[in-house]
């Protein structure tokens, strides 16, 4: 278990909140600015250098650095500078190598040349996302109070306030600090590095983004928190959230696979359903495959997995995904049809299955195009229906799952409420990777708290057969900590911090 993964479990209940997306996510270069010179720490940090470190051995910048890194999904490659007289020096370091994202847990005094240094940052595209720092009856420090950075607020402090606050979030994470113990952090210092990485994660989709774009999305996305909590920062439906709206990206075909425009009508008349033969292949994953490589006249309009979908070819265009020389299906074509792979997997069996979160994503995504392109439950079909080809090869093989697909097309929005409540998860590879739920129930299932049917004795494929419901409680008994002693028998991390 990496360190990182040990942040991640003591941190469960603050993750959770923050609603994030999963999937693959971009290499992140991001600043620590702060007081002192944060300093490495062996398998959880290590800061590259902007300026010369004058002063080292700041704890506080690098359990900014921690804090980040337990929330970002990806990797960071963190720099760092101290103080404010080498700013100039800093953000010219930035804007030559792509560094979009500073985090300024730290104040100091305000000065035309700083302001002017802020001010050319955001026009470039960069963002500065800095702790509000004041204590009541206090305006809000410099530099989150100037227009050109993000100011951020902490929820457990009602003393941090101000007009110039665009987002608050959660203080008192758990970071690790340099002797080897865990202890929480606290403060606007600590809020920061978490709107820092959620605006990390915020510029990885839209990368087109500048400051006032992010804090235009904090703001209609982060909910009003419960009671002692002004807000509380969440993402919506949309991002990440796989019974709602699917997690939109986009990552173009190469020209070469696929055909601008539609010849005949030009209209979309018919959605074509069919799966990516892979094993474990993401939408991301074949989303750059198709963008990287000459495959031959193949493509499709849209990948779908477990968490996500990527546009490859423009609705507009013509993408080759149900050519063929005979067909069983008289009007249907590649040019009035748009293409959607479904991302599959295979079981201990070896045979292929489309998970019940990608089936998800499926009907929500499938749903949306019969409402843009004004076509019914008839206008939907296999890939199999238009020539014939076994795909999607498990609704071929199993004609009731197809069914059971376009059924879902046209219930009601209360009936799917109500069909979420009966989701059940036949394996621990159905359970949606979001919010740690997947991690979390391997993780009882290593300590032997659950136990499957005995089918994969060796690792964790046994069927277990759990409710939505279900998973959801002992993810929450779970971070209560009452598995700790069966976890702690079999050498495992508690989830609750000693
Ligand atoms: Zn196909």
């Amino acid at each position: 278990m990496g360190e990182y993964d040990t942040l991640r479990t003591k941190n469960a209940d603050k993750l959770a909140k923050l609603n994030l997306p999963g999937g693959d996510f971009p290499l992140l270069k991001a600043v620590v600015w702060d007081a002192k010179y944060p300093r490495n720490i062996d398998g959880l940090v290590s800061f590259t250098p902007i300026v010369a470190p004058t002063v080292i051995d700041d704890a506080h910048g690098t359990y900014c650095a921690e804090v980040m890194q337990t929330i970002y999904p990806g990797e960071i490659e963190f720099y760092a500078f101290a103080g404010s007289s080498k700013l100039e020096q800093a953000i010219d370091f930035c804007i030559e190598n792509g560094i979009r994202l500073i985090n300024a847990s730290m104040h100091f005094i305000k000065s035309d040349v700083a302001e002017a240094q802020l001010k050319r940052y955001a026009e470039w595209g960069g963002i500065i996302c800095c702790a509000a720092g004041n204590n009541e009856g206090q305006a809000v420090n410099y530099p989150a109070s100037s227009p050109y950075t993000l100011a951020v607020s902490a929820t457990n402090y009602e003393d941090n306030d101000g007009e110039e606050i665009d987002v608050t979030a959660d203080s008192y994470w758990v970071v690790k600090y340099s002797n080897g113990m865990y202890d929480s952090f606290n403060g606007t210092s600590c809020s920061t590095p978490v709107v820092s990485a959620c605006v990390g994660i915020i510029q990885a989709f839209r990368p087109e983004w500048y400051l006032n774009d992010v804090i235009d999305f904090l703001d209609t996305n982060s909910v009003d928190g419960e009671e002692e909590y002004e807000r509380i920062f969440s993402f919506p439906d949309g991002f990440g959230k796989v019974e709602d709206e699917v997690n939109i990206k986009q990552r173009l075909c190469d020209p070469r696979n696929y055909r601008k425009g539609r010849r005949g009508s030009g209209k979309v008349e018919y959605i074509v359903i069919h799966y990516d033969g892979n094993d474990g292949a993401t939408d991301e994953g074949n989303g750059n495959y198709f963008a990287n490589n000459d495959t031959g006249d193949t493509s499709a309009h849209r990948f779908i997995d477990e968490d996500s979908m990527t546009i490859s070819v423009p609705d507009d265009c013509c993408a080759f995904h149900c050519g063929a020389t005979t067909y069983k299906h008289p009007y249907c074509r590649n040019d009035n049809s748009i293409g959607i792979e479904m991302c599959s997997d295979k079981d201990a069996n070896g045979n292929y299955i489309i998970t019940e979160a990608t089936v998800s994503n499926t009907v929500e995504a499938t749903k949306e195009l019969m409402g843009e392109y004004g076509l019914g439950l008839d206008a939907v079909l296999r890939h199999f229906d238009v020539t014939g080809k076994n795909c999607p090869a498990p609704w071929v093989t199993n004609k009731s799952l197809w069914d059971d697909f376009k059924a879902r097309l046209v219930e009601t929005e209360i009936e799917s409420e109500d069909d979420e409540e009966m989701v059940r998860y036949a394996k621990l590879a159905d359970i949606p990777d979001q919010w740690g739920f997947r991690d979390t129930i391997e993780i009882l299932m290593n300590a032997g708290v659950i136990n499957g049917d005995g089918s994969d004795a060796s690792g964790n494929d046994d069927v277990i057969d759990l409710s939505h419901d279900q998973v959801r409680s002992l993810i929450f008994e779970y971070r209560g900590g009452a598995f700790d002693r069966a976890l702690i028998a079999k050498g495992l991390d508690p989830a609750v911090n000693e």
